[in-house]
C-alpha cells in the first residue's frame, strides 16, 4: 500500500485517491466531474494552498482577522461573487453569493487563530515563530480557504451547465471564541438558506451526525472595589480581586455537584497592577459548558458564585458581559450520508515520503504511535448515544436553523494535539494543501448534489423540519449582547508587527 501511495504523490495536483479513478469516473455526473477536475488542477491546489499558508502566517485572533478576511473575500470577489463585508456588527464577517433563487446552499468558513501557541510550520519540535504569539492550532487557516475553493468550483459548474440556485460562503470570524454565528443568525444572514455544508480541519476525512459538543456561555464577570495602601491602611480598601478568587473557589466546589457533561474554565483578565495597591477592579472570563438542556441551570449557579464573591469581598459585581452563548451541534443525518458518499468518492490524499517522515518525527516527539498519515477515509458511524461532550462550536446554532453537517478533512498528523504547537506545525504546507483540496472536492461535490438533485435536498429538509418541532431554535445569546470586536485587539496589536517582521525576513 505504501508504495502505491508514493507513486501517486509524484504529481502534487493528484490529491484524490484511487476511488476517483477511471472506474468511478464513468458514473459521475458531468457537473460533479467539472468541480473535481477544476479543483484537481495543480494551479488550483497551489493557489488555495498559498492562501491557507498566508492566513496561517497572519495568525490573527478572533475579530482581528482583517488580513485573512480580506484575502478570502477578495478571492471570491475576483471570481465573480457578490461580497458583502462587515456584517452583523463584525468588521471581519462577510457573505459572498453567486447565482440567484432557490435552492440556496451555504458553506461555512472560519479563519481565526489561537493565542499563545506560535510555532514554525512543519518543524516537529516546539519552536515558535514569535514566543507567545498566536498560531493556527485548529487549522482554521485551511477551512474558509476550502469553502472558498469549493464555492468557486461550484460557480464554474453553475456557469458551464446552467445550474439554477445560489451558492453562498459565510465568512465566519472568531470561532475560537464561538462569537460569530449567533450574531450572524440574529442579523438574518442565514434567512432563506436551504442547507449548510460546514467543514473542519482534521487528521481524518469523514463526517458525523447527531448531537455533539457542548453548549456554552462565554461571560466576563467584572467586580469593582476601592483602592487603598495595601500595607498602610488596608482596612480602607475593598479588593475586587478577592471577589474573583472567592468566585473561583465557589465554582470549583460547584463542579462536584454538576452532571458529567459540564466543563468549566476561566482566566483572570484583570487582577490589579501592583501588590501595594488594593485592586479596585478585577475581571474573570468564564466558559460555562453543558448540554443544551443543562446549560442555563448551570450558568445560573455560576452567576450565584459571582454574587457570593462580591458579597463576601464587599465589592460590587459591576457587570456580567455575555460575549457569546451557543448551542450544541445537532448535525443532520441525511446531510452526513450525502457528504459521506462524496468523501468516499474523493478518497484520502496520497502522502509523499517526506510527508510521512515529518508525520512520524512529530509522532515520535509527542510519544504517539509512529504510524504516519492515514490511508483510508473514515466510516460514517451512528452516534454512540453516550455524551462525549468536550469542546464547543458556534456551528451549533446554525445546525438549528438549517440542515447542517460538517466535513472533516485531513492534513494534520494523527496524534498531534489540538490547540497546541504540534497542531500549528501541521497546518502549514503540503499535507494541509492536499487535505484542504480533498475537503474542497467533497464540499463542492455535495453542493452540486444539493443544487441539482431536489430529492436529495428534500431528504435533508424533511429530517430538519421534523427535528425543529422537538428542538426549535431559541438562542442562548441575550438580546442585548454585542459582538466582542474589542476583546482580542490589545493582544493582537502586541504581536502583529513582530509576526509581520518575521514574515518579511523569511
Ligand atoms: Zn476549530
Amino acid at each position: 500500500m505504501k508504495k502505491i501511495a508514493i507513486v501517486f504523490t509524484l504529481v502534487l495536483g493528484l490529491a484524490a485517491g484511487p476511488a476517483a479513478g477511471a472506474a468511478a469516473k464513468a458514473k459521475i455526473a458531468q457537473e460533479k466531474q467539472l468541480v473535481l477536475d477544476w479543483l484537481g488542477r495543480t494551479e488550483t491546489v497551489e493557489k488555495f494552498g498559498k492562501i491557507s499558508d498566508a492566513i496561517w502566517e497572519y495568525a490573527e485572533l478572533g475579530l482581528q482577522e482583517f488580513q485573512s478576511s480580506k484575502l478570502l473575500a477578495d478571492t471570491l470577489e475576483a471570481a465573480g461573487f457578490t461580497v458583502e463585508r462587515g456584517l452583523a456588527g463584525m468588521p471581519t464577517c462577510f457573505v459572498a453569493s453567486f447565482g440567484s433563487g432557490k435552492p440556496v446552499i451555504g458553506l461555512l468558513g472560519e479563519f481565526d487563530a489561537l493565542p499563545m501557541i506560535s510555532q514554525k510550520g512543519r518543524v516537529p519540535k516546539k519552536d515558535p515563530v514569535i514566543e507567545g504569539a498566536p498560531g493556527h492550532g485548529c487549522g482554521h487557516n485551511a477551512m474558509c480557504t476550502a469553502a472558498v475553493a469549493a464555492a468557486i468550483a461550484v460557480k464554474e459548474a453553475m456557469v458551464a451547465h446552467g445550474i439554477k440556485g445560489t451558492i453562498k460562503v459565510f465568512g465566519s470570524p472568531a470561532e475560537e471564541i464561538v462569537a460569530s454565528r449567533p450574531y450572524m443568525i440574529r442579523a438574518g444572514l442565514f434567512e432563506g438558506v436551504d442547507a449548510v455544508i460546514d467543514n473542519h480541519s482534521s487528521s481524518g476525512f469523514g463526517t458525523d451526525y447527531g448531537v455533539g459538543g457542548n453548549a456554552l456561555f462565554s461571560t466576563i464577570f467584572t467586580f469593582k472595589g476601592k483602592t487603598a495602601h495595601a500595607a498602610g491602611a488596608p482596612w480602607v480598601g475593598r479588593s475586587a480581586l478577592d471577589a474573583v478568587e472567592i468566585m473561583d473557589v465557589a465554582t470549583n466546589y460547584l463542579r462536584e455537584h454538576l452532571p458529567l457533561s459540564q466543563r468549566m474554565h476561566y482566566v483572570i483578565l484583570e487582577g490589579g497592577e501592583a501588590p501595594n495597591v488594593v485592586p479596585d477592579k478585577a475581571s474573570v472570563w468564564y466558559y460555562v459548558r453543558s448540554t443544551d438542556e443543562g446549560l442555563e441551570d448551570m450558568y445560573r449557579r455560576v452567576v450565584d458564585c459571582a454574587k457570593a464573591g462580591a458579597l463576601a469581598a464587599g465589592v460590587e459585581l459591576a457587570s456580567m458581559r455575555v460575549v457569546s452563548a451557543i448551542h450544541q451541534r445537532h448535525a443532520n443525518k441525511a446531510a452526513a450520508e450525502l457528504f459521506q458518499k462524496n468523501i468516499e468518492l474523493v478518497g484520502m490524499p496520497a502522502w509523499s515520503e517526506e510527508e510521512q517522515a515529518f508525520s512520524k518525527a512529530l509522532q515520535k516527539e509527542l510519544g504517539a504511535e509512529e504510524k504516519g498519515m492515514p490511508v483510508k477515509v473514515d466510516k460514517l458511524e451512528a452516534p454512540s448515544g453516550m455524551f462525549v461532550g468536550g469542546g464547543s462550536s458556534d456551528v451549533g446554532d446554525v445546525t438549528l436553523i438549517a440542515p447542517t453537517a460538517t466535513i472533516g478533512f485531513p492534513g494534520s498528523v494523527p496524534g498531534s494535539i489540538g490547540h497546541h504547537w504540534s497542531a500549528v506545525a501541521c497546518f502549514y504546507g503540503s499535507t494541509t494543501w492536499k487535505g484542504l483540496n480533498a475537503g474542497a472536492k467533497a464540499i463542492a461535490a455535495s453542493a452540486i448534489d444539493l443544487l441539482t438533485k431536489p430529492e436529495e435536498l428534500a431528504k435533508l429538509r424533511k429530517e430538519f423540519e421534523e427535528y425543529s418541532k422537538i428542538h426549535p431554535y431559541k438562542p442562548f445569546l441575550p438580546a442585548d449582547a454585542t459582538p466582542p470586536n474589542d476583546l482580542n485587539k490589545e493582544l493582537m496589536d502586541r504581536y502583529r508587527a513582530a509576526l509581520e517582521k518575521a514574515l518579511a525576513e523569511k
